[in-house]
């Protein structure tokens, strides 16, 4: 039998209607509605653009009508990402960096900015994400007051649940839980910060071959996609007590203490989900919320965690350093052995700084007791020990210094990080504060800082500042969770 050739399909023409173009502009608007970064959508604004005449006028004419709000802001970097095709695409991000600077925390705003730069610095690795993989959300969880994360919350502030009202296994293995790690497989990474996160911003994140060869585990896990895992955390990040000796403040406003109720609830907690999270855990981090040793909570479940009964675990403690003095580190025999890393977060190189920026700490007690650490670390008692430092106007003058300091005072590493807006500061504070933006009066200045040899000291960690370095200049170490 004789097939004859199919007719040729006419190639459909392209509706280019106001109507087409409006309903497209509704559409990308609804999707951003979720506050989420959409990689796969910024990818279709060059062929909207070049095939809808009527799109940048409709946008446009959205631009000037929009609310300081979230309809009004998502219009705004629609039409910046589309006006990024047909003009400059630095002056689109000036134009953007008042959004960027006041929404910090968005993945959305964070995420358009990162395609942005994208696009202004093709060449540049850290702006593609496909075939690389973060293995935190399959490792990691961040236990806060009323919301638990598969990352540090200010990088992925979206929660997979409530560990004060679920068991665990629920949290870690929730929907959203899932949906955050399908969205690291797929490469859109849309749940996290991109302008905050330090393993995207200083290109740190793995191959994925590279992680899938690991082990049969995590193979199973890349090459499965798997969303829902069979075995708990290796890391357990403990940040839902805010109680601390000081009142610093990047972080609050007032010195806070838990009230008794607010203990009972931490204590039915760690009994109900934390002790037996920790069973199979190999890391607990004692806590990016306040202080461990002034928090009730933090002590008890310190004393709890024997090596008896918690033989494989090891800790992280974070402390403001005040109470870290010889005695406070004998009463705690549970530390003995097992802190892999003691981070002492110190903000500053000088006293009038750090006590500024420590409110109610006094820095001949913080020089004894981080000469107390580097004495713990030089006889081998402690891993590591590293000290903190979030970059601010106030401090910024001081980062070279501060490695000095951590050399002299036996550190073997130094993080510095930018300043996050966690609430406490309104948005005018926060530019104020915040000198590693663009437009800030000392940000010159602050590069001109970034420039200091020391800060390419192999101790050095830079994470999300590691972008100001000069140019070729790279941070030895990178973030690892
Ligand atoms: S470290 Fe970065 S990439 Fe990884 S989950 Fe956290 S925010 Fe996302």
């Amino acid at each position: 039998m004789l097939i004859s050739p199919p007719e040729p399909i006419a190639a459909q023409p392209i509706d280019s209607s106001p109507e087409i173009a409006r309903q497209i502009v509704d559409l990308m608007l609804s999707i951003m509605a979720d506050g989420l970064d959409h990689p796969e959508l910024w990818a279709m604004i060059p062929g909207f653009v070049a095939t809808q005449p009527m799109l940048l006028p409709i946008l446009e004419g959205e631009a000037i009508i929009a609310h300081d709000d979230a309809p009004g802001r998502a219009a705004r970097l629609l039409l910046g990402l589309c006006l990024a095709q047909v003009g400059d695409v630095d002056a689109v991000i000036d134009a953007l960096a008042p959004i960027a600077a006041d929404h910090s925390q968005s993945p959305l705003v964070q995420g358009v900015l990162f395609h942005l730069n994208g696009l202004a610095d093709p060449d540049n690795p850290k702006y593609t994400l496909a075939g690389k993989i973060c293995e935190i959300p399959f490792r990691e969880m961040d236990v806060l007051e009323r919301s638990t994360h598969l990352c540090c919350a200010s990088w992925l502030p979206t929660s997979a649940g409530d560990l004060s009202a679920t068991d665990w296994p629920d949290v870690w293995n929730s929907d959203t839980a899932q949906a955050i790690r399908a969205s690291i497989h797929d490469g859109s990474y849309r749940y996290c910060n991109k302008g905050a996160c330090p393993k995207i911003q200083s290109n740190a994140l793995l191959p994925t071959d590279t992680l899938a060869a690991r082990s049969a585990g995590w193979s199973d896990i890349v090459t499965g996609a798997m969303t829902a895992l069979p075995v708990g955390p290796e890391v357990v990040n403990l940040a839902y007590d805010r109680t601390c000796n000081l009142s610093c403040p990047s972080c609050r406003t007032d010195r806070f203490a838990a009230d008794d109720a607010t203990r009972l609830r931490f204590s039915e907690m760690q009994e109900r989900a934390i002790l037996p999270l920790l069973a199979t855990a190999r890391t607990v981090f004692i806590t990016g919320s306040g202080d461990p040793f002034t928090s009730k909570n933090f002590r008890q479940l310190m004393h709890q965690l024997t090596p008896a009964a918690y033989p494989d675990l090891r800790f992280r403690i974070m402390t403001n350093g005040m109470l870290f003095t010889p005695a406070q580190w004998e009463s705690f025999p549970s530390l003995h052995g097992r802190v892999a890393t003691l981070k002492i977060s110190i903000d500053a190189a000088t006293g009038p700084t750090h006590e500024r920026l420590r409110r109610g700490a006094r820095w001949p007690v913080m020089l004894d007791n981080m000469a107390f650490a580097g004495d713990l670390m030089a006889q081998g008692l402690i891993d590591g020990f590293e000290l903190v430092f979030t970059v601010q106007t106030d401090n910024y003058c001081e980062m070279g210094d501060a490695v000095d300091l951590a050399h002299r005072v036996g550190a073997n590493g130094i993080n510095f990080l930018r300043l996050t807006n966690w609430g406490t500061f309104t948005a005018a504070q926060y530019r104020d504060r915040a000198v590693f933006l663009p437009f800030h009066p000392d940000h010159h200045d602050f590069q001109a800082r970034m420039h200091d040899p020391r800060l390419q000291d192999p101790i050095v960690l830079l994470g999300d500042l590691e972008s100001f370095l000069p140019d070729g200049a790279t941070c030895q170490r990178k973030y690892v969770c």
